[in-house]
């Protein structure tokens, strides 16, 4: 069965010391089953706003303040560990994976984080059938021989099997090959649909983000935008918030 769950943010803010103001005031909500994409120029505050919900941030020399609301729980003063195990699942930041270890051992790990068992299982086999390349490797061999996009897929299979009700994503397809980055796509449109999770994907190419996006933000100078309106995505390429790659 599917929980039900929101994540909604409101009145980010995060300052890096004396610095600048990486993210100004910031409101993104999101639902179980919906993906908000977030698209925007390098050095727009896109990370930070990530990891100011994953609960990165704070910590010494870093300044966050607003609201994080997970369903009904303000979880803004939350510590990351906690966080992770309410279910705000994070990639590629907290879910890096064991270089030394296999497929199998990483994801017995990942799925240490889970508040319950039920559901393991479901979810063990759901990673398994939209990376169907993870079940084909040889057993045995190290997470760290795997290939960029392997990787990608075991940090995503790995945050999947830590029971997660929201996922934030920042820059998956980064390096990646445009056929691998289709994969990696299509299978967290399957993830996001057949588990309801609540979505928040940090990506600057168009043609892959936007088959999954039930809503579009864009991000400039630490300010976030919802846009709405018809052909958001010609009008994003057109004023370089998005990328046709
Ligand atoms: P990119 O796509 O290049 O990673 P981004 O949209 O993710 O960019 P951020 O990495 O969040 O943007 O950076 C936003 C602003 O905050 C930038 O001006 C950056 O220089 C600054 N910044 C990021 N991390 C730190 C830090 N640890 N200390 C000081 N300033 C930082």
């Amino acid at each position: 069965e599917i929980e039900v769950t929101s994540l909604t943010v409101s009145g980010l803010s995060v300052r890096y010391g004396a610095g600048a103001q990486a993210v100004i005031d910031a409101d993104l909500s999101v639902s179980s089953g919906e993906c908000a994409v977030v698209h925007g120029p390098n050095g727009a505050g896109k990370t930070s706003l990530v990891r100011a919900i994953a609960g990165y941030l704070p910590h010494e020399r870093v300044m966050v303040t607003g609201s994080i609301m997970l369903g009904e729980r303000a979880i803004d003063s939350v510590g990351v560990e906690r966080r992770a195990r309410l279910g705000v699942a994070c990639i590629p930041e907290r879910d890096k994976i064991f270089r030394e270890m296999s497929v199998r051992e990483n994801l017995d790990i990942f799925a240490l984080r889970r508040a319950s068992k039920r559901g393991l299982t479901a979810d063990l086999d759901l990673a398994f059938d939209v990376f169907p390349a993870l079940e084909r490797l040889p057993r045995g061999r190290a997470a760290g021989l795997l290939s960029g996009g392997e990787q990608q897929m075991l940090a995503i299979a790995g945050a999947l099997v830590g029971g997660p009700q929201v996922l934030l994503v920042d820059e998956p397809s980064l390096g990646l090959a445009p056929i691998v980055v289709t994969d990696v796509m299509t299978a967290l449109g399957r993830i996001l649909a057949e588990r309801g999770l609540a979505v928040v994907l940090v990506d600057q190419n168009v043609r892959s983000a936007r088959r999954i996006a039930t809503k579009v933000y864009t991000m400039s100078g630490g300010r976030l935008r919802h846009e709405t309106g018809e052909d958001v995505y010609g009008r994003l390429v057109r004023e370089g918030y998005a990328k046709v790659i």
